[in-house]
């Protein structure tokens, strides 16, 4: 028994090692992933429940890495939040995001907003507004096309969040609060915050038509969000019936694989060209 005991902490020691190593080897790479030209969004479509028309993209970061490979954001977002690099990381995101949507309007294809996704460093960053009132200005791009998607978790501090979001608005972005009914905090401040959109998360809405508390807590949320002024979208959108019962429920906006996967610029081109 004791030599098990101890082989099987030999075991878990050199487990944590691993992992340790595999930890800093990502943060590493990840160090250098921009300078290296190693990222690279995707865009999936929003589309307008009423007329199936694509009214805005989400852009989603993908990295691969020559010795890593394809590195999911789950794993490398939040080795990017810990050190910092994110703040340069979301930078960059900012930037390609804004400039993509640019070149898409100059090109004369239908004008969409474009959504960015915000991490709570970015958030917390006193330079935010001034960052992208900047890359604004420098790509030319009309602040309404651009949305910048926060979460319930970012806005624990009621104070401060109010300030970076008015600070926000000022600038004519719009503002969707990512990831809805997963958090705990905003409820009942859900009505003082400037923001446009409410993004129902899509733990509410998978197998929505055999899940009759997720129905009503979507159709609620869904009449909660008009009542306050809200746009509303339904995230991981995968099936017609899904798609039937948010119409029910007068859902103005989807987005999921049922419409597109997260896709790269050429296809979208092929998408929004009318
Ligand atoms: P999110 O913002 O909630 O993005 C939605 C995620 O759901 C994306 O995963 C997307 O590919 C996936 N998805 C879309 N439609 C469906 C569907 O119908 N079914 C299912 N099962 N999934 C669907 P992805 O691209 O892996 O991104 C994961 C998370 O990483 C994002 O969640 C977001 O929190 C974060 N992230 C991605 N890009 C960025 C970024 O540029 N900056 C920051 N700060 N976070 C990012
Ligand atoms: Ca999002
Ligand atoms: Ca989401
Ligand atoms: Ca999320």
């Amino acid at each position: 028994a004791k030599e098990q005991a101890s082989s099987s902490y030999q075991f878990y020691s050199r487990k944590m090692n691993e992992r340790f190593h595999k930890r800093m080897e990502l943060e590493n790479h990840l160090r250098k992933a921009i300078e290296n030209e190693e990222l690279r969004l995707l865009y999936q479509p929003v589309v307008d429940s009423y007329t199936g028309q694509i009214v805005g993209l989400e852009s989603l970061l993908r990295w691969h890495n020559p010795h890593l490979g394809h590195v999911p954001p789950s794993d490398f977002i939040p080795v990017a939040e810990e050190t910092g690099l994110i703040l340069e990381i979301g930078e960059w995101v900012l930037k390609e995001a804004c400039k993509q949507n640019k070149i898409w309007q100059v090109a004369g294809l239908p004008k969409m907003f474009i959504s960015v996704n915000l991490s709570s460093r970015q958030f917390n960053d006193s330079r935010l507004s001034r960052t992208i009132q900047q890359i604004l200005e420098e790509t030319e791009l009309l602040p309404q096309y651009l949305e910048l998607e926060i979460t319930e978790s970012m806005t624990m501090d009621v104070r401060v969040a109010l300030d970076t979001l008015y600070e926000l608005k000022k600038l004519g972005v719009q503002i969707a609060m990512d990831d809805f009914g997963t958090g705990y905090s905003s409820l009942g401040y859900l009505k003082d915050y400037p923001i446009d959109k409410m993004k129902i998360d899509q733990s509410f809405i998978k197998g929505l038509q055999h899940n009759q508390v997720n129905a009503a807590i979507v159709n609620t949320m869904i009449a909660m969000a008009h009542n306050l002024g809200l746009q509303v979208v339904a995230e991981g959108v995968e099936t017609e019936e899904e798609l039937h019962l948010l119409k029910d429920y007068g859902c103005g906006l989807l987005q999921g694989y049922y419409f597109s996967p997260p896709t790269d610029v050429e296809r979208i081109v092929e998408l929004i060209t009318p």
